[in-house]
């Protein structure tokens, strides 16, 4: 079982580097006296100001994480950044499958299932995103599909690699300024089902692998997701991109 609750942002393509180190740094000050032994705190920035920002903010307070990688070392890439450069940075997290790379970016469940196993061979934690679309959801498939991109996307993963999997559960549907905050208990069904697929794919050990739920958070619901037996954390995009709205966001939840 997992005590403890992850909170996490993923800045996407908005901050640049001063505008990202000054929100670490009045993050990282405003929740100071939150013991972090109780909460994992995570911020995924862009690549340009991850090389700074893993200069100047302590990860036992902020975890940082990139946006995505290859799953090849090194090569004729060109644009493309290798887990040996993460690495470098010092980072130990990085995020694969966010809906935008799936849809917008078309990867399939088999590229995040290379850059998962790619990852976690480099002694890094993932953050594995999956989702249903709207229209997979009218059509009543959300379970196969979650089921779909977690059998494939962790295809071939030894049991000694999952204590660096983390999981976020992120609705198409309910991401982004047109987005519709999935109900905790939609979320919650959700949840239980990921979690129960994860048992059949590594068995009890699965228990410890955090669940996140991301789409449309904010103050208003934080509180009623995070109560959810099934819920570890909360992926939060508009809501956590001013430090002082984050900060309240972790103490009202
Ligand atoms: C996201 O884009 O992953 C996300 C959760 O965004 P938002 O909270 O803004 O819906």
């Amino acid at each position: 079982m997992n005590q403890k609750l992850y909170f996490g942002t993923n800045l996407k393509m908005y901050k640049t580097i001063s505008d990202t180190l000054d929100y670490l740094s009045k993050l990282a000050d405003l929740t100071k006296d939150i013991s972090r032994d109780n909460i994992e705190l995570f911020v995924i920035p862009s690549y340009t100001s991850l090389v700074k920002a893993s200069e100047t903010i302590d990860q036992n307070l902020i975890k940082l994480g990139a946006q995505n990688m290859n799953w090849e070392d090194q090569g004729q890439f060109t644009g493309e950044i290798s887990p040996i450069m993460l690495k470098e940075l010092n980072l130990e997290l990085v995020m694969i499958g966010h809906s935008e790379r799936r849809h917008v970016f078309r990867e399939s469940d088999i590229d995040e299932n290379k850059k998962v196993r790619s990852a976690l061979s480099h002694d890094l934690t993932v953050l594995l995103c999956i989702g249903e679309t709207l229209e997979e959801k009218n059509f009543g498939v959300s379970e196969e599909v979650l089921r779909r991109q977690l059998k494939i996307g962790l295809h071939n993963i030894p049991n000694e690699r999952i204590h660096q999997l983390w999981i976020a559960y992120e609705p198409v549907w309910a991401i982004g300024v047109n987005g519709i905050p999935a109900t905790s208990d939609y979320a919650e069904r959700m949840h239980r089902l990921i979690k129960e697929c994860l048992s059949e794919l590594f068995g009890e050990e699965a228990k410890q692998i955090p669940v996140l739920y991301g789409g449309s958070v904010n103050p208003g619901n934080a509180e009623d997701l995070i109560v959810q037996p099934s819920i570890d954390g909360l992926f939060t995009g508009r809501s956590a991109w001013q430090a002082d709205d984050f900060n309240l966001l972790i103490r009202s939840s």
